[in-house]
């Protein structure tokens, strides 16, 4: 696989060309708004080619474009590498509003490419125990789920996602679309009504450094949420709780979610193991084997319209104040 970047960004350098790389892939080439930038980061990361140009980057013999710039620009830049024939791997939340994220998938549907959206934790070793424990009925029917995904954004991530709303900053856009992702791919269903209360407690200017919500499951369960940027001492965790028995997960909702999985049930605790291998390599090893026309990526188009529809439908609640419906766009 022949990787081009559009997007001169931190988790393509932290996370990304390493997992390409390890998947066997080449990163040709990386584009940023600025020529300059774009050049010094080619170099810094081993890249042959910097472009400021979108239009050059598209016309070099790549095979496959990873989207991670600010999030407003995740739409145009999609379209036009989906014009020029290229797969699109991108960064969540996969456009500014669903019906953007909508054409987007739609149209790399129509030109039979492969499109996927990066939500890590679903390829987490944690993440992956967890769904089995509950596809296979260990807790039964799941009445609730809870997660706690509040916690201290590190000051080189604290530029555009805590002061600038027309690039998609907020807890909701940043955090809730990866929320929704894990709840939707361990429950099995999208959920239909949420309420929702935000804050803006120190950190963000113009967009809010905190929320919790409630969601309303087609099934009748309901999930509670809290993300935050303000948080330093949380943690995190994913809980759900069935008629059988309880998962309770600790140190999962993080770019490294190696912490600990719990099963409660009337047999007692038990510490439930699981494999602790790079959830960013297996999300571009899964696009890269779709690309080659083997299984599908862990997270498709459609997931990351559902993840944005979600996390659209709480940002509406929290203004709101209003208990809104999930407009899924159609899809
Ligand atoms: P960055 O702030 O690192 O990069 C975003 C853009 O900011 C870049 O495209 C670049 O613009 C510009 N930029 C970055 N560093 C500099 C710099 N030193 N000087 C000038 N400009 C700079 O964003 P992130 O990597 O944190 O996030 C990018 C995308 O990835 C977002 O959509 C985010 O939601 C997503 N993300 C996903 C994660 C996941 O686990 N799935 C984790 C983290 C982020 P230009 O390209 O024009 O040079």
């Amino acid at each position: 696989m022949r990787w081009g970047l559009i997007g001169a960004s931190n988790i393509a350098a932290s996370h990304m060309i390493g997992a390409m790389r390890a998947t066997g892939g080449d990163v040709v080439s990386v584009l940023s708004s600025s020529p300059e930038r774009a050049q010094s980061y080619a170099q810094e990361h081993g890249i042959s080619e910097g472009h400021g140009d979108l239009d050059a980057l598209l016309s070099g013999d790549i095979d496959a474009v990873y989207i991670s710039t600010t999030n407003e620009k995740h739409f145009p830049q999609a379209m036009a590498a989906i014009a020029a024939g290229k797969h699109v791997l991108c960064e969540k939340p996969l456009a500014m509003t669903v019906a953007d994220a909508v054409t987007m998938v739609r149209a790399a549907e129509d030109a039979g490419l492969v499109f996927a959206t990066n939500h890590h934790l679903r390829n987490a070793g944690s993440h992956l125990a967890i769904r089995d424990l509950i596809a296979s009925g260990r807790i039964g029917e799941v009445l609730s789920a809870r997660v706690m995904h509040a916690v201290h954004l590190p000051p080189h991530l604290q530029g555009w996602r805590i002061d600038n709303p027309e690039a998609g900053g907020g807890v909701i856009p940043d955090i809730v679309v990866h929320d929704a992702d894990t709840v939707r791919f361990h429950m099995g269903e999208d959920p239909f009504e949420v309420v929702a209360i935000q804050t803006s407690a120190g950190m963000g200017e113009g967009v809010e450094d905190s929320v919790m919500s409630v969601w309303q499951m087609p099934s009748g369960a309901t999930v509670m949420t809290h993300e935050s940027f303000t948080h330093r001492y949380a943690g995190t965790g994913i809980e759900f709780h069935g008629v059988k028995g309880s998962i309770r997960a600790t140190g999962v909702m993080t770019q490294r979610p190696t912490g600990h999985v719990t099963l409660i049930t009337d047999a007692g605790e038990e510490d439930v193991p699981f494999a602790d291998h790079n959830l960013y390599e297996r999300s571009v090893g899964l696009f890269t084997d779709a690309v080659a026309g083997k299984g599908a990526p862990s997270a498709d188009g459609i997931d990351g319209i559902k993840s944005l529809a979600v996390a659209s439908a709480v940002a509406k609640a929290a203004t709101s104040g209003a208990r809104v419906a999930v407009d899924y766009g159609g899809v």
